[in-house]
């Protein structure tokens, strides 16, 4: 019926003019591979972040492994994360040998349930990740009091959360190791991409050693390996779109809340009642609002699959989940998890449902999305 209107999909970067004009120039300088876009990148990324010193990779994914590969985790450690994110959350872990735990979720915030998290922790335990589902943050004066309680190293899988805050500051501006992806679905993009805030330098030569091959270069033609490393630098072409997405990143986050807001007005306030879904925290004031996700009204199996379809069949729009429950993947299963250990997250990663949400969305496109919703939701 209104198949007509153009495709809505559920995520869209954002590139201006001045930025391709950017990535074209680095293209005709000579110089394609890391270098100075890269250093302004880093340079503009530790401003933002306070000051921290700030390293860039070619992925939000190898930015965790390396933070656990500094943090020294291993064979032998555990490393208590949750169930639903992108696996990338839980494959650092195994990668580095260490031992992936999962703690179940909270059932509203969606996030890591820190009570079930300090249960988890063994003598084993040595590294926690906590993951910031559609960029709201856990509590994060509880995490870090965990932390220093058992003496626990912290990653913070901040691949959404760039924008978001806790208490008026910047998640990445405090705590201990803090990643960020670049990705092209979320907030600001580099197309692929990530970074890695630390906390002093010599975590950060560290970081450019584990990005590069291990390698340390000295004077004219000097240079040793005395890590592992491998090749995770991030080219100049990202980093120039990187700088163009920086300039840009208040007014978006400001957009996002806007269309959130909207989000809300719309659905208004019986729509849970009306339909038994449920709808995100309206966490105005932490969340940079980076997906907009609802959980469907329970109606059996295949219910989020007739769900998406239908957006798409009947009214053109495009729909994600994120994310399908970790532990519930083939490889975790053969690893010993099994049906019925998290169950709050394994309700959530068959119900959820992220609705679009990007940079440049209109009120039009949010009251497109809601009547598709209420026309799929009214029983
Ligand atoms: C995007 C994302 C990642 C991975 O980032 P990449 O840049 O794709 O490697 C990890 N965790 C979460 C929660 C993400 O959203």
């Amino acid at each position: 019926m209104t198949a007509e209107l153009p495709f809505l999909p559920f995520s869209r970067p954002t590139i201006d003019e001045e930025t391709i004009a950017a990535v074209g120039e680095v293209l005709r300088s000579g110089w394609i591979t890391t270098g100075p876009k890269n250093q302004a990148f880093e340079a503009q990324l530790s401003e933002y972040f306070g000051g921290r010193p700030v390293r860039t990779f070619n992925s939000g994914t190898c930015t965790m492994e390396i933070a656990l590969r500094i943090a020294g985790i291993g064979p032998g450690d555990e490393v208590i994360t949750t169930p639903i994110s992108w696996v990338a959350t839980a494959n650092v872990i195994i990668e580095c040998g260490a031992t992936p735990v999962f703690a179940d979720i909270d059932e509203r915030t969606r996030n890591i349930d820190l009570d079930k998290l300090e249960a988890a922790i063994t003598p084993r335990t040595k590294a926690i990740i906590p993951v910031y589902l559609s960029g709201l943050p856990v509590d994060m004066d509880r995490l870090y009091a965990i932390a220093a309680k058992y003496k626990l190293r912290v990653v913070e899988d901040a691949a959404q959360a760039i924008g978001s805050q806790w208490k008026g500051k910047r998640i990445g501006s405090f705590g201990d190791f803090v990643s960020f992806s670049f990705q092209a679905n979320k907030n600001i993009t580099t197309a692929e991409g990530g970074c890695l805030v630390l906390n002093n330098l010599e975590e950060a030569r560290l970081a450019e050693k584990y990005r590069l091959q291990g390698v340390t270069r000295s004077g004219m033609d000097g240079i040793d390996v005395d890590v592992l490393g491998g090749k995770y630098n991030m080219s100049d072409m990202m980093a120039a779109i990187g700088l163009g997405q920086m300039k840009r990143l208040a007014e978006f986050t400001a957009h996002r809340a806007k269309v959130a807001e909207h989000y809300f007005k719309c659905f208004g306030p019986d729509f849970e009642a009306r339909t038994g879904a449920q709808l995100p925290i309206q966490a105005f004031g932490t969340s940079n609002w980076h997906l907009f996700q609802i959980i469907l009204p329970d109606r059996g199996p295949g219910t989020r699959a007739e769900f998406m379809t239908r957006m798409q069949k009947e009214f053109n729009i495009g729909t994600g989940y994120h994310y399908a429950p970790i532990h519930l993947f083939t490889m975790y299963r053969e690893r010993g998890f099994k049906d019925g250990q998290f169950p709050v997250a394994e309700k959530i990663g068959r119900l959820t449902v992220t609705l679009p949400m990007f940079n440049t969305m209109t009120s039009a496109d949010v009251e497109r999305v809601v009547a598709a919703v209420n026309g799929i939701l009214a029983k």
